[in-house]
């Protein structure tokens, strides 16, 4: 359990494997993650280490052969801790808390939008499914949570289609569509990519300012260091399906624990580094599900490899701090008496 009690989402063990022919696929493996109310993590890491299943498992929105097979979820409300990875995925208990509790969007805002309906019908729809209120009033609160995410002319734009709207009007929309319930957590799968640069500052801004007035937390998924350095207060980086170190932005910034972790800010520009310097990139490409290293995961491509031990002992998580924990070898004593999943000391 983590020393904060300010802890709104905390994920033990986690893992969602899909069924194949070629074998198992171990999508998400093990991953230890814990949100705190009001603050954004950001999770970070190469296409395919697991960050977008890792968040359709927190909702239990994981598309069928896959599934949860260990782990907890653990959604802590005022008065009750909920096990989400315990829900059935389509029961009413897990439907109540998306939308309610945990809302999410996405890199496409077509996935949470319907082409062929108003956006104001959908919008009242959403409403009405969490709150008790009338349609007339359910209209006005559409009108207003238009409005807020700065679409312009929202009591026009109510009854208007959401191909009617640029990328960025879109993605307004859905994230309007995410806030009608006033979720206490809001994932954002990549919200931004799709769009220009401009469109995705703005975007940026507007997901921090509607944090500030509604106190909600964000897990924010991102391939942009530079998001991370502006929205985030804790980091977790992810590896090949699970967490390899988790840790507030200043200190995944000016002191990486983990070599992988390391290696991903070498491969970034960073503003005051000499104009001639060398970005490094990190040798190797992420192995095929299929064929995981034995080990740890990340042996075949570190820099600090230990031959002998990286590539049979599985690293466990290591407590490094209050708020920090790293899955490294080089921060385990060399006769590991750990169990995968439990957080050890190393202050
Ligand atoms: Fe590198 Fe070994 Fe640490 Fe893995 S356990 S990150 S291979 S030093």
């Amino acid at each position: 359990m983590p020393d904060n009690d300010n802890v709104l989402l905390e994920v033990r063990g986690l893992k969602t494997h899909f069924p194949a022919p070629a074998g198992t696929v171990r999508a998400v493996d093990g991953v230890d993650l814990t949100v705190r109310a009001g603050k954004t993590l950001c999770v970070v890491g190469e296409s395919g280490c697991g960050k977008s299943m890792t968040a359709r498992s927190l909702m239990q929105l994981v598309e069928p052969p896959g599934k949860i097979v260990a782990g907890e979820v653990l959604l802590h409300r005022r008065h009750e801790t909920i096990d989400l990875a315990g829900l059935s995925p389509r029961g009413r208990k897990i439907r109540e808390v998306r939308g309610r509790d945990i809302a999410m969007i996405f890199q496409e805002p077509m996935t949470s939008l319907s082409l062929v309906h108003r956006i104001g019908d959908q919008l009242i729809e959403a409403i009405r499914v969490h709150r008790d209120v009338g349609k007339r009033q359910a209209r006005e609160q559409a009108i207003e949570l238009l409005a807020k995410v700065g679409i312009p002319r929202p009591d026009k734009l109510v009854d208007g289609y959401p191909f009617q709207l640029s990328g960025g009007m879109r993605q307004r929309a859905m994230i309007a569509m995410a806030l009608s319930c006033e979720p206490d957590l809001l994932i954002a799968d990549e919200p931004t990519t799709a769009l220009d640069v401009t469109t995705q500052a703005q975007i940026m801004e507007l997901l921090a300012e509607l944090q500030r007035e509604l106190g909600m937390a964000i897990l924010l998924i991102t391939h942009d260091l530079g998001v991370v350095a502006e929205m985030a207060d804790e980091v977790a980086v992810m590896y090949l399906g699970t967490v390899v170190e988790q840790a507030p932005v200043d200190d995944i910034f000016h002191d990486p624990r983990h070599p992988y972790t390391r290696a991903l800010l070498k491969s970034i520009p960073r503003v005051g580094r000499a104009a001639r310097h060398r970005l490094e990139s990190i040798s190797g490409a992420v192995p095929s599900p299929h064929d995981r290293p034995t080990g740890c995961p990340f042996h075949p491509r570190c820099p600090e490899v230990m031959p002998g031990r990286c590539d049979t002992e599985v690293p466990t998580a290591v407590r490094l701090g209050a708020d920090r924990h790293a899955s490294c070898l080089l921060h385990e004593p060399m006769i590991p008496s750990q169990t995968r999943g439990s957080v050890a000391d190393d202050r």
